[in-house]
């Protein structure tokens, strides 16, 4: 395998089996594998391009953030955007004792996973010190005399450096360039060998689309763990003919926030509902431990199902601890498709530091199975 760095593809010519370099060269293949990944969203406001202004998509601004503030010593961070990266890097601006400020338009952070969980987070960042303003619009980042200010409809905030985190969208320009089939969300579609609507080419991860094996929808889910899944499928099929399958995703993903775990699978009602399901949900509060184990921690479990079939459709989880293996029992029962019958009666292994003899997935299951008709 050849793997030449700094290799920038510029055009893909798809009618003669060749791509475009940067560099002027041209490089023919007997098949191709698009992975281009995503581009990140920027905010529509000036001063972006100012020293100490950063986005976060990979290790190298990771490594460029570190750098800027190892030289310049960096007390105030300001972060643009809510999502999951917004609060991770909360978190590590905090860990350098950095005053850290969170500007949203929204109310809670990480809308995907329901304003409890987003409530829950926005309660344990004032906890740890990081200011959350809700409903503020940016307007423009300045340079100041004494380093950046973030202008507001909400009144200025002073920064010496500033994340710019508000999502990323696949980027398939290339893919688009070329004439190849674009689906949900604007990703390359792809079927189930990772194919393209163009024989011999196939895309995989962040740039690609994927199956829900909950709605049976095609879906776009830009996550670490389904795209080197996918880029097994299709680079075995790129190689060897037509030999695996991408059996799809429930949409499992999880991340961390100081002392919070916070992780999700499957639908919550909203997109159950739009998928054709009738949903119906139960929240529950139960402890990471048993109760008669020290250091136990509340933990919120929401879960969701369909009312006609009684199949699980999703859950979603936040507390200190044991919340990303709870909710992994659901991305597997999704996965094999079970009804909440089924996982209120799952066979899960017990002890008193890992929770309660009935885990809170079963609880919550065994509750929807009563609403069931
Ligand atoms: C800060 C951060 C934290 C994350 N945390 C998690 C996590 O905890 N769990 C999780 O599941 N996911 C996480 N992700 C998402 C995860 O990193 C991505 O889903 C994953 O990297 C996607 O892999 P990929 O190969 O599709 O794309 P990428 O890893 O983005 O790779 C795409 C590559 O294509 C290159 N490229 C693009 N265009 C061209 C071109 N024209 N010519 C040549 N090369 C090109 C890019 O330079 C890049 O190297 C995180 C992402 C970020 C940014």
């Amino acid at each position: 395998v050849g793997v030449r760095l700094g290799a920038e593809v510029t055009s893909l010519d798809l009618d003669n089996n060749q791509v475009a370099l940067a560099s002027d060269e041209t490089m023919a293949y007997d098949r191709l594998v698009i992975a281009t990944g995503t581009e990140a969203r920027q905010p529509d406001i000036p001063g972006q391009d100012l020293q100490g202004v950063f986005q976060l998509r990979n290790l190298d601004d990771a490594v460029r953030i570190r750098s800027f503030l190892e030289k310049n010593g960096g007390r105030r961070a300001v972060i643009i955007g809510a999502g999951f990266i917004a609060l991770e890097m909360a978190e590590g601006f905090s860990l350098r004792d950095m005053a850290v400020t969170i500007l949203y338009r929204g109310d809670l952070p990480v809308r995907p996973f329901g304003p409890v969980i987003g409530q829950q987070i926005k309660d344990h960042l004032a906890e740890k010190g990081v200011d959350f303003m809700s409903r503020t619009k940016p307007t423009a980042i300045e340079q100041t005399a004494g380093g950046l200010a973030v202008k507001t409809d909400q009144g200025v905030f002073e920064a010496d450096v500033v994340l710019t985190a508000l999502g990323v969208r696949p980027n398939t320009a290339l893919a688009e360039a070329a004439g190849l089939e674009l689906g949900a969300a604007g990703a390359i579609r792809v079927d189930e060998f990772g194919k393209t609507s163009r024989p011999g080419v196939y895309a995989v991860g962040d740039c690609a689309t994927s199956r829900h094996r909950v709605s049976k929808l095609e879906t776009w889910l830009p996550l670490g763990d389904v795209a080197n899944r996918q880029g097994r499928v299709a680079g075995e099929n790129a190689a060897a003919g037509d030999v695996r399958r991408f059996p799809g995703v429930v949409g499992a993903q999880c991340f961390k926030v100081f002392d919070l775990q916070v992780a999700k699978a499957g639908l919550d009602e909203a997109a159950a509902a739009q998928s054709g399901f009738e949903p119906m949900a139960v929240q529950i509060k139960g402890l990471s431990r048993a109760g008669s184990y020290p250091g136990a921690q509340p933990l919120w479990i929401e879960m969701c199902a369909d009312k006609r079939s009684g199949k699980l459709l999703g859950a979603r989880g936040v507390g200190a601890e044991g919340v990303v293996e709870r909710i992994n029992i659901v991305a597997t029962a999704l996965f094999a498709g079970l009804t909440v019958r089924d996982v209120g009666w799952l066979d899960l292994a017990y002890a008193p530091p890992f929770g309660g003899s009935w885990s809170q997935i079963q609880i919550a299951a065994q509750k929807l199975e009563g609403k069931l008709g």
